[in-house]
């Protein structure tokens, strides 16, 4: 089985240009950093400046109070209790009404390749508790038949009421929100800028202290190291591809990112999406749907969405990116005949 710690990774490049900075110059912006293990992942915070400790801390203390909420295993999880309703209506926090509401909201821009209803498949393949199985094709028929975004109800008043069967996953979405509510509770404890980077989602905060842009890596999926590198601004970057996480069966390899139409893992042509946008369940929702939809999806949705841009890595070996991208992306030592393709 192939897997790779892709925060570990696709982040490397981001800390080694931090480290590097912060031996030439941060003036007053001292570096911090500090690690903690949720959301089934390393996560890194850096914090600049006085503060920066102090950010750190709140950074950590959100992750674990949204952890809890969102987890799909924790008996006490909103997202639990929804899911062993049995046709109740459930009374959440407002973060995750407000998530539930946001998860809709990408399905319905996606037309159902973000599909946050599809537990019941991502459980039949093993993914939740790492008991990797191949489900009897009709395991899948009937799973199927409770996906669909549409069966979630909300009542007002932070309300939910699904029908029996029917159970939510926002882990597609959940380390983008909770990248973003962390550096809100950084902000808040004095940070101006900063990095949090999360099992492949990285969340920009600020400017870069040495007032450029950042500079993040996207790793490769094979190779384990960073690829090629993007410029930006603060918000949020996510990658998603299968060798985050699958297991081998007889020869074929079965990987997380479920197609929601046909309840088996999704084939297109990429390999590994990126995707580059200021709110951060937004990069998590896309990065997921776009691996589900392929690179001709991608540029289609993005001609009618134009508020996030994308690099894919197709099964090809080769590398397109969205128009905007253009000067901002640059391969790295080792790569530079992967051809590029803006579109
Ligand atoms: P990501 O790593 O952000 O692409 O999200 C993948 C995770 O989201 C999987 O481990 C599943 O828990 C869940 N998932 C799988 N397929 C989908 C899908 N099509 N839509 C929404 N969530 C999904
Ligand atoms: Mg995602």
């Amino acid at each position: 089985m192939k897997k790779h710690l892709n925060i570990t990774v696709s982040l490397m490049l981001i800390i080694l240009c931090t480290v590097f900075a912060s031996a030439c110059d941060y003036g007053e912006a001292s570096q911090h950093r500090g690690e903690i293990y949720a959301l089934d992942t390393l996560i890194t915070v850096t914090a600049y400046g006085e503060k920066g400790d102090e950010g750190i801390a709140a950074a950590k203390s959100e992750i674990r109070r949204l952890e809890k909420l969102l987890s799909v295993t924790d008996e006490n999880s909103d997202i639990f209790r929804i899911n062993a309703s049995k046709g109740e209506a459930v009374e959440v926090s407002s973060e995750t009404y407000e998530l539930i509401e946001k998860a809709i909201s990408i399905s319905v821009l996606t037309e159902g390749k973000f599909e946050p209803t599809v537990f019941p498949i991502v459980k039949l393949w093993g993914f939740t508790d790492k008991n990797y199985r191949v489900p009897e094709e009709i395991e899948i028929k009937n799973a199927l038949s409770n996906v669909n975004c549409e069966n979630i109800t909300l009542l007002g008043e932070n309300r939910v009421k699904v029908p029996e069967g029917t159970q939510l996953d926002l882990g597609a979405v959940a380390k983008g929100y909770i990248g973003d509510m962390s550096a809100i509770a950084m902000e808040k404890a004095g940070v101006e800028s900063g990095i949090i980077s999360l099992g492949g989602n990285v969340k920009l905060m600020g400017e870069n202290p040495q007032n450029d842009s950042w500079n993040v890596g996207v790793n490769h999926p094979e190779d384990g190291v960073a690829f090629c590198k993007v410029k930006a601004e603060e918000g949020s970057i996510v990658t998603s591809g299968a060798y985050q996480r699958n297991f081998v069966f007889q020869g074929v390899t079965y990987h997380h990112i479920i197609n929601p139409e046909t309840g088996y893992p999704a084939e297109s042509d990429i390999e590994s999406v990126t995707v580059v946008t200021q709110d951060g369940s937004l990069a998590d929702g896309l990065s997921t749907a776009l691996y589900v939809g392929g690179s001709e999806y991608a540029a289609e949705l993005r001609k009618s969405q134009s508020d996030f841009e994308y690099i894919i890595l197709t099964k090809n070996n080769e590398l397109i990116i969205s128009q905007a991208l253009k000067g901002k992306t640059e391969l790295l030592e080792g790569y530079e005949n992967i051809k590029i393709t803006y579109r």
